[in-house]
């Protein structure tokens, strides 16, 4: 089916909201040049080698009207970046025919990530370009296993844990401020960083790493921008210790909302503490951070994959807008990622979510904005959230949404200085 032809079946959808979704569920063929080459197990030695490397890069490419898509190549996707080979365009292509869709503009491409440290560690080992941001936001991951993965109880969407097989490392303060400075000086300013990896049972330990990596960030010297903990849920006094060691923000994902659903979609979640206590530990959280300050995503469309779990895909959708509502109701701020298929997760073998959920959760998330007033983070900006819609559907109407948070884009200090030096 050609795009005309989706688009029709969605009227109620704008064109671009449907490209970009579409584009994330079914991923991209990368025919042209585009992205950086990203460490899936952050660590030389832990990546996986394939037969094509397209399936290490990974990057963002701006659609009419400033809507900003997250790229990574899928060889069965519909849908090809191209280049025009005489004007040298970049184009969208789809269909049978692979019929020209929309120009689009490449994101950054930058050159930092495929330097090396003068003791020859790979920069993009260190610090990893989040999801393409134009912004220029990193992430830093530092524990490069998870040990959900022995039992066969990692989470069932994540693609992370088998691209590779790597080991717990200590920061080194030296290759950390190298690279931080090759970040800095290409990029001009870093719209957040986020420090993320995989989890523990012992969440005390797991929470240990992000102390020992966010002290090791200060002994650089170097400037901090805004910074998050997306981290497993912590009771109540390791996330005080978050909050003592200087981090901005903390997300603990709920990932998905239906509480039947979580044994079968993250059991290894399930098993170290539970939907109950997560919840628990989120509300916690927020009397510690203030309200705002505590993030929980979802990974929207995954509910779907579970034969049997809701009557209709808008069932699913709902359930989740549910969460989020929760998470409103309880200071949280919630957000979503787009679930993404490829790439080697437990659950890269079913079906993305039907464009029905998206239909029926797109406006419903941009109801929850209208109806709640809680401020968007510092780490969120519409060049940046390319995984999800909230920002680019929160701009269609200004009358409506003018007074609610998702118009006004607060992407303070260092995010807001990363637009001028970008734009
Ligand atoms: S906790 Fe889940 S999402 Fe995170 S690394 Fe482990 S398996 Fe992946």
């Amino acid at each position: 089916m050609n795009f005309d032809a989706l688009a029709a079946r969605f009227p109620s959808l704008p064109r671009f909201a449907l490209l970009k979704v579409d584009l994330l569920r079914s991923g991209v063929r990368l025919e042209a040049p585009i992205g950086s080459r990203y460490y899936h197990h952050h660590d030389e030695a832990g990546q996986k080698a394939v037969a094509d490397a397209r399936v290490h890069m990974q990057g963002s490419i701006e659609l009419p009207g400033g809507v900003h898509a997250f790229v990574r190549h899928n060889a069965t996707s519909p849908y090809a970046l191209v280049t025009d080979p005489d004007t040298g365009a970049m184009w969208l292509a789809g269909g049978a025919e692979q019929s020209p869709i929309t120009e689009v503009t490449p994101g950054p491409r930058l050159q930092w990530p495929g330097q090396r440290t003068s003791r020859g560690t790979p920069q993009g080992a260190l610090f990893t370009p989040s999801l393409g941001g134009a912004c220029g936001p990193v992430a830093i991951f530092l524990l490069r296993y998870c040990e959900f993965v022995a039992g066969d109880e990692e989470c069932r969407f994540c693609s992370w844990v088998r691209m590779g097989k790597s080991h717990e490392v200590r920061p080194n303060v030296d290759d950390m401020r190298e690279a931080i400075t090759s970040v800095w000086r290409e990029q001009g300013s870093v719209g957040y960083l986020a420090f993320s990896g995989g989890s523990l049972f012992n969440r005390t330990k797991e929470a240990d790493a992000f102390l020992l990596y966010m002290n090791a960030m200060r002994d650089t010297g170097e400037r901090v921008p805004p910074t998050v903990a997306a981290i497993q849920a912590l009771d109540r006094a390791d996330t005080a210790r978050l909050k003592a060691a200087g981090f901005d923000y903390v997300c603990y994902s709920m990932e998905v909302w239906k509480d039947s659903l979580w044994p079968e979609i993250m059991p290894g979640k399930t098993r170290s503490l539970g939907r109950e206590r997560w919840m628990d530990c989120l509300k916690a959280a927020v009397d510690i951070f203030g309200p705002g300050r505590v993030m929980c995503n979802f990974v929207a469309g995954v509910e779907t994959a579970v034969p049997g779990a809701f009557a209709s895909p808008e069932a699913a959708a709902e359930s989740t807008l549910e969460g989020m509502a929760w998470c409103y109701e309880n200071g949280i701020y919630p957000k979503y990622s787009t679930w993404i298929v490829p790439g080697g997760a437990r659950y890269s073998d079913r079906p993305p979510a039907p464009l029905e959920y998206y239909a029926r959760f797109l406006p419903g998330r941009q109801q929850l904005f209208a109806q709640y007033d809680l401020p968007v983070p510092d780490t969120d900006c519409p060049r940046c959230l390319t995984e999800s819609l909230e920002a680019d559907l929160a701009r269609l109407d200004p009358a409506r949404y003018a007074l609610g948070p998702a118009a006004v884009f607060l992407t303070g200090r260092d995010h807001g200085a990363a637009h001028g030096a970008v734009a």
